[in-house]
């Protein structure tokens, strides 16, 4: 275990959850998913359908965040780094990184590196 104070501030990623990605390392490159939650603090991801590890638990044990109601053999995403995932443009279709930029509003922007087109990212209200 770290014994050191958290001298890191917390790490602002890119991606939020809903954003589509594509896996460019690890043994599920190539796949690509919606991303369900992000760990910041961490510098992971939960990506859905990528990652996928089995579990054994006792009902009433938690597997990746869901709560067995039974015992036995559970599915569930794994975080894997952040790193490993780059954002899926979906205007040229191709895993880009992001340039922050602010508009004339003050509202911020996202914008793919590869093709310049501004991403909208999809609004999500419900609370993980
Ligand atoms: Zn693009």
């Amino acid at each position: 275990m770290l014994t050191n104070k958290q001298k890191s501030r917390q790490r602002w990623l890119d991606l939020a959850p809903g954003d589509t990605v594509m896996v460019i390392a690890g043994k599920d490159k190539g796949k690509h998913g919606e991303v369900l939650r992000t760990l910041p603090t961490a510098g992971k991801i939960v990506v859905r359908g990528v990652n996928v590890a089995k579990r054994h638990v006792k009902a009433g044990q938690s597997a990746g965040g869901t709560k067995a109601v039974q015992g036995g053999v559970v599915d569930f995403e794994a975080p894997l780094s952040y790193s490993n995932v780059m954002l899926l443009c979906p205007h040229c279709n191709k895993p880009t990184r992001v340039k922050h930029s602010t508009s004339e509003g003050g509202r911020k922007t996202l914008e793919c590196r590869n093709c310049g087109e501004l991403y909208e990212r999809i609004k999500r209200t419900e609370v993980q």
